[in-house]
């Protein structure tokens, strides 16, 4: 036998029987992000190499060493996307959307980063995006940040806090930044490998490492929230109150700083205990400068993107994931003028009743098998088309969860016929 190919380390399939809790929080959202008015964009999943490094930062992880970079044919250099807000920015810039207006929009796909794959963490994983551009806030931002809360209510997902900070302007955390340098360069002993470089680079990023033996030296640094403009400070204060005024709780975290550069004022991130170390489910902020930076006119903005694969997960483990959906009829087949014409007959049914789900057994097999397949289906009925019930113009049908007999119905008025059958099985087999 050939050798067997694996998959890439940290790309996971998404087999079928997990499907339906994606499925379910998918269409929560979409539905919720449809209620706010947002509407979906889809960007491409690789871009220049250069749009995320002057997006994200070249001193920030993604950048630095977790992004997936080759050189294409034509020789240049392309990254598949680690992130969605810096292409849904460049797509408003390069459809020429800005100019003045202002949208809501949000886009769902895989991200890639190269990291250390664990549970949680993955190399290839989902988001659903959120961006609001245009507006300044603090309005929108209390308003994104509730819709957050109102969709893991909707998904039945508790126990989630919320963290909020401000970063104020890219002034004050210059200045921020050389308190940071002046801290952290008089304990450069006790610096890891990544804070050292990133001293010099993006001190801010040090207050942000994963490093369990960094956090103490971390607590004990400068506070941005010491530093901030007065108009953060209001925004973030009137933002604050909003909250309240929704009863959206949070906690301030001032070390909240969050991994990628292009982030000014309100950060946030909600995260779980339940999932280990991984516990960011959902994070964003504002990025009033990103357009700017990369060549558009300047426009405020503000997103946040969730991971996927961190909220199905507790969405499983609240048992919040919908059973995979059955076929409401099974069909059973005997006979050669059966056989030849069974197909034909589904079908028909198919174009009357558009919200059946039929399953019609193909490939054969005696009737033993074939009651076996039906009840593994988890249908609620069968239908059985025998030549002798061709013969009559009839097709019988079988209760397959309850103790009913079986009956029969004429070929013509099928459709109607296993309406009745159906509605009398109860509401749950009943096509929605
Ligand atoms: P973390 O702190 O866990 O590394 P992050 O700050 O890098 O997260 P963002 O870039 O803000 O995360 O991405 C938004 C969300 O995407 C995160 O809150 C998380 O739920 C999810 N996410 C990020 N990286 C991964 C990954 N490698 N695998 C699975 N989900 C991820
Ligand atoms: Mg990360």
């Amino acid at each position: 036998m050939a050798e067997e190919i694996q998959a890439v380390r940290g790309m996971n399939d998404l087999l079928p029987a997990d499907i339906s809790a994606w499925q379910f929080l998918e269409a929560c959202t979409r539905e919720l992000l449809g209620s706010y008015g947002y509407e979906e964009i889809r960007v491409p999943v690789v871009e220049h190499t250069e749009l995320f490094k002057r997006a994200i930062g070249e001193h920030t992880d993604v950048v630095g060493k977790e992004m997936y970079t080759f050189t294409d044919r034509g020789g240049d250099s392309l990254t598949l996307r680690p992130e969605a807000t810096a292409g849904i920015a460049r797509a408003l810039i390069s459809n020429r959307l800005l100019r003045g207006q202002r949208h809501k929009l949000w886009c769902s796909g895989p991200m890639f980063r190269h990291e250390a794959p664990q549970a949680g963490r993955y190399r290839q994983f989902w988001q659903v995006d959120v961006e609001a551009v245009g507006w300044p806030g603090p309005d929108v931002d209390a308003e994104l940040i509730a819709l957050s809360a109102r969709l893991w209510q909707r998904l039945g997902i508790e126990g989630l806090r919320l963290q909020i900070n401000s970063l104020g302007t890219p002034e004050c955390r210059r200045e921020y930044r050389t308190r940071l340098i002046d801290y952290f360069s008089a304990h450069e002993g006790s610096l890891d490998a990544d804070s050292q470089r990133r001293l010099t680079g993006n001190p801010l990023r040090i207050l942000d490492s994963k490093n369990p033996e960094m956090q103490e030296l971390i607590r004990g640094a400068p506070l941005l929230t010491e530093s901030l403009d007065a108009e953060s400070r209001e925004h973030f204060a009137q933002l604050r109150a909003m909250l309240d005024g929704v009863g959206v709780a949070f906690e301030i975290n001032p070390r909240l700083v969050r991994g990628l550069d292009y982030y000014n004022r309100t950060v946030f991130e909600w995260i779980t205990q339940s999932t280990g170390a991984q516990n960011a489910v959902c994070s964003g902020g504002r990025y009033d400068g990103l357009i700017a930076q990369l060549g558009g006119e300047a426009t405020p903005a503000i997103g946040f993107a969730m991971g996927i694969e961190r909220l199905v997960t507790l969405l499983l483990a609240a048992g919040r994931s919908p059973p995979p959906s059955h076929p409401h009829v099974y069909v059973i087949v005997s006979g050669t003028r059966a056989g030849a014409e069974a197909v034909r007959l589904v079908e028909g049914l198919r174009s009357e009743r558009p919200r059946l789900r039929i399953e019609l057994n193909l490939g054969g097999g005696n009737f033993k098998a074939q009651f076996r397949r039906a009840d593994k289906s988890g249908a609620p009925l069968a239908l059985i088309i025998g030549d002798d019930e061709f013969a009559r113009g009839v097709v019988a049908m079988k209760p397959l969860r309850q103790e009913s007999g079986q009956s029969e119905c004429p070929i013509v008025q099928l459709a109607s016929g296993v309406d009745a059958a159906l509605a009398a099985l109860g509401p749950a087999a009943k096509p929605a």
